[in-house]
């Protein structure tokens, strides 16, 4: 049986955008351009007792314009790369489908992650680009990096916090780890 004390902490990773740059459909390593900001973003986590779990959308499946294989692949050499810089993700959680409960702002991905990790969603964190990254859950902080995709309603209804660089989410992230 799980106590209290087996929760872990999460910081949950959009990854078109956050880890990588969004040049929209990306499935090739040759096309990753990390964002400014990220391997500190990552070490941090994987320094202060947060796992790191990637929840990405991956409609170019559904859409055919490249094969589920690919996204595993480009997951293999991305976890290759990080982990020859000392840099740990633990999980890469995507879904291909676009009528399905674990697409973002769905939670089915966050929720499939929680249970697999035994996560505590209260003391986990969200960071993503896109309005869809703040997903329907109660628990989680949502931090936005603002980039390609309007963030203008969430600023409004302050769900999320809104961020123009990762650098600045790692500061906001040290004041509530320590
Ligand atoms: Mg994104």
């Amino acid at each position: 049986m799980n106590d209290q004390e087996n929760y872990k902490k999460a910081l949950f990773l959009d990854r078109d955008g956050i880890l990588n740059i969004d040049k929209a459909y990306v499935y090739r390593f040759e096309d990753i351009q990390w964002v400014d900001g990220i391997f500190e973003l990552i070490h941090f986590a994987n320094t202060h007792g947060l796992l790191v779990i990637v929840l990405t959308n991956q409609s170019g499946v559904a859409q055919g314009k490249y094969q589920e294989a690919d996204v595993i692949a480009l997951h293999n050499e991305m976890k290759k790369f990080l982990e020859a810089r000392n840099l740990r993700v633990d999980d890469w959680v995507y879904c291909t489908e676009y009528d399905s409960d674990r697409r973002k702002p769905r939670p089915g991905m966050m929720i499939e992650a929680r249970d697999k990790h035994n996560i505590d969603l209260s003391q986990s964190y969200m960071i993503g680009d896109k309005a869809s990254d703040l997903l329907d859950i109660v628990g989680p902080k949502t931090f936005l990096l603002r980039g390609n995709y309007p963030l203008d309603e969430i600023e409004k209804n302050k769900k999320a916090e809104i961020f123009s660089s990762l650098k600045d989410i790692l500061e906001r992230l040290k004041k509530e780890i320590n």
